[in-house]
């Protein structure tokens, strides 16, 4: 099934602060909306900047995987923040509060509600099988003698039809497929941005979205299997902490991977 979306150019958002015009840029190709993103941030971008592109020619995941996705048929943007001090408490939580918002949106506007995959990507449970439907990707910029700023990208495949599906990613999903009917861009994008803009400001009031986001977790208290790059660990996900550190039961003993150069499956 092919569906032609929508262009995402003259998305507005009217109300709040994140995303809204004066800190909205669109391109339709750029190489990567991080890239676009931290050169507008070195140069004094206010925190809510909104990147957004059609397509990118360099797509990245984590530990310098590529994320691809054909032009048009996802949503692929990056907002600028400037968390409060300290930073290394406030970025995870941002990054959890990011996955979270994009989770709740996606419920929102298409009525299904997908599990968060430790650390970070949206994924689609068939019983044991499950597919990735969105990838969140955070970067870290520096500029001397400021704090430092966080930009947390979000790849969500929403209208990528079956066939092109394996070119992506042999666990890729979309919102199409999943679905089996299109599903309005832009009315998702206003969603998210409007869901992060709040839970934002309630991170800033001392909110901690831990509990929330660990609630959300796909796999909790099941048999896992970590993969890092000293070789391979198995054992029960018992629990994630503040930073957002897994936690495993193994065989040895109790084993924590920080989020980092890991990757998780069932
Ligand atoms: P993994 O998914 O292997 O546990 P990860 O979550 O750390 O690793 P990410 O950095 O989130 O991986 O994403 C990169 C990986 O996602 C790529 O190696 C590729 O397998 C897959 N991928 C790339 N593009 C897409 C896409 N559009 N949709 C779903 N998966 C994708």
């Amino acid at each position: 099934m092919a569906v032609n979306q929508e262009s995402l150019s003259q998305f507005s958002r009217s109300e709040g602060w994140l995303g809204t015009p004066s800190r909205f840029v669109f391109q339709s190709t750029v190489t990567s909306t991080h890239d676009v993103l931290r050169d507008l941030a070195e140069h004094g971008a206010p925190e809510g900047t909104v990147v957004l592109a059609e397509s990118q020619t360099a797509g990245r995941g984590r530990l310098g995987r590529r994320w691809v996705t054909p032009p048009g048929n996802a949503l692929l943007l990056s907002v600028l923040f400037r968390p409060p001090e300290p930073f290394l408490t406030y970025a995870p939580r941002l990054l959890m509060l990011c996955g979270l918002a994009l989770r709740e949106a996606v419920a929102a506007v298409t009525g299904m509600l997908p599990a968060l995959k430790w650390p970070n990507d949206l994924i689609v449970e068939h019983g044991e099988q499950w597919r990735k439907l969105a990838g969140i990707l955070a970067e870290i910029g520096v500029v001397a003698g400021e704090a430092p700023f966080l930009m947390v990208g979000v790849g969500l495949n929403v209208a990528i039809p079956a066939v092109q599906l394996p070119l992506v990613s042999p666990a890729a999903t979309s919102l199409l497929v999943e679905l089996g009917r299109p599903v309005d861009r832009a009315a998702l994008l206003g969603a998210f941005l409007q869901r992060l803009e709040g839970s934002y400001e309630r991170l800033c009031a001392g909110w901690n979205p831990l509990p929330e986001w660990r609630a959300a977790l796909a796999w909790m208290g099941r048999e896992v299997m970590v993969k890092a790059p000293s070789g391979d660990v198995c054992g029960v996900a018992t629990d994630v902490l503040d930073d957002g550190t897994l936690v495993l039961q193994t065989a040895n003993g109790v084993a924590h991977f920080p989020v980092g150069d890991v990757s998780l499956r069932i």
